[in-house]
């Protein structure tokens, strides 16, 4: 089976020039989604696409009429101003609409006059969350980092013996969830050191960012049917790269029972742009599982799972901190890692949700949990890369940190290449931490 078409072809260039430029996140065989308005207007946002270093305003182009068909039908939807009717369209608008833009942007296309009218410079637009994010569950599907985690937490007993058979998640708070540029005050909360009788309530003292996919839902189900893990995908709108924010100490002592709570629903951070599941393609890449471990259930199985389902999507993270805004100093990069490490694909999530019959509504987003590698260095948070807060990395400038302070803005990054195809971009998610209120 090959999820491979013309949209995917290295050699299409675009008549915007800067799509065409080496190492650009948005060349033409990207085209992702977001919605945007003109910077410091009053202007409704809508939809557009990114293409160079610049967007393509989805309502103009609905405007112009250019598009015929599912086409016109999925720009017609994604002109509003937020992008959850359009998801719920399905893969065949999505894909008729990609098709479309692909033609309609490539050199020497007839429609280059027209759409010009529609493009608009990145340094002049804003963004907002891209759709309405309705529900957002977070999974824990990188081994490394549950296994790193555990062992903290819990040192005699690190992994779960449901973990290699449950795609594990929590029910998150969507209401907390912003798009890249988001500012929060360090949570309070309570905590309880381990010499102390009784907790405390202060400004969260181990502040900790997790590296994440977000997923995307399009077209949900109705209640009480489940979604077969053969049809999973068609489910997937697309990825984000997506800031976990968490409050280590806060969770430390909340977590159980019930698992996450405070600790994770003050902020949350997606990057803009939504990078769809068929400009993926490319970089999927099979998917295994070690013969030592439990096979999957078979509801989690399938043959287009095993050989398609993981995503070779890499992902990086970099501080700034106030001091390097003050000295004009570039980021410090404190971790590398990539989506192929995980140990359940989006698939088997997808699947996995709603074997129960719990319904999905078009925007719902799923966290990819922390996506840490297998080596210290691709640990996908602090409280993995400072061994639990007993060590500190040392930035570029010769700052040091094993937790985040105040003023730091944490900068994610996603972003996929293989030979013979273009390497395409998810741009990136920045955040910055304020003091406590
Ligand atoms: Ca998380």
């Amino acid at each position: 089976m090959s999820l491979i078409n013309e949209t995917h072809d290295i050699n299409l260039t675009s008549w915007v020039a800067s799509a065409n430029v080496a190492n650009c996140d948005f060349p033409i065989q990207n085209l992702p989604f977001a919605a945007v308005r003109r910077k410091n207007s009053n202007e409704a946002f809508r939809g557009a696409v990114a293409i160079g270093d610049h967007v393509i305003d989805l309502a103009k182009v609905n405007e112009l009429a250019i598009f015929s068909g599912d086409a016109q039908t999925a720009v017609a939807a994604a002109s509003q101003a937020t992008l959850n009717e359009f998801m719920g369209l399905g893969q065949r608008y999505w894909s008729a609409l990609r098709l479309a833009l692909s033609k309609a942007l490539r050199e020497g296309a007839a429609e280059q006059t027209k759409l010009s009218d529609a493009l608009i410079a990145q340094a002049d637009i804003e963004f907002s969350l891209p759709c309405r994010i309705g529900d957002y569950t977070d999974f824990y599907t990188s081994i490394y980092h549950a296994t790193a985690v555990g062992s903290l937490f819990r040192p005699d007993n690190p992994l779960l013996p449901n973990y290699k058979w449950v795609p594990i998640g929590y029910h998150g708070r969507s209401s907390s969830i912003d798009v890249s540029g988001q500012t929060f005050h360090r949570p309070n909360g309570q905590t309880k050191a381990p010499d102390a009788e009784v907790p405390s309530l202060g400004p969260c003292k181990r502040l900790d960012y997790e590296l994440e996919l977000g997923i995307y839902l399009g077209k949900g189900n109705e209640l009480g049917d489940a979604i077969a893990i053969e049809n999973a995908e068609n489910h997937v709108f697309g990825f984000c790269v997506f800031n976990d924010w968490s409050a280590r100490d806060l969770q430390a002592w909340e977590y159980q029972p019930l698992g996450p709570f405070l600790a994770k629903n003050f902020a949350s951070t997606v990057s803009p742009w939504i990078v769809t599941t068929e400009a993926l393609a490319p970089y999927r890449t099979s998917w295994t599982r070690d013969e030592n471990d439990p096979q999957p259930l078979g509801y989690l199985e399938s043959s287009q799972n095993r050989e398609l389902g993981a995503f070779d999507i890499k992902m990086d993270v970099q501080i700034e901190t106030a001091k390097m805004r003050e000295q004009g100093a570039a980021p410090s990069l404190v971790s590398k890692s990539s989506f192929k490490h995980s140990y359940w694909t989006v698939a088997q999530m997808v699947t996995h949700h709603t074997v129960n019959g719990c319904n999905f509504m078009p925007g719902d987003m799923l966290g990819s949990g922390t996506q840490s590698g297998p080596t210290h260095e691709e640990a996908g948070s602090l409280l993995e890369l400072s061994r639990g807060g007993k060590e500190k990395i040392t930035l570029n400038n010769g700052e040091q940190r094993s937790f985040l302070e105040d003023g730091d803005n944490v900068i994610m990054r996603g972003w996929c290449e293989k030979a013979g195809f273009a390497r395409i971009g998810f741009g990136s998610v920045e955040g910055t931490v304020l003091p406590a209120k």
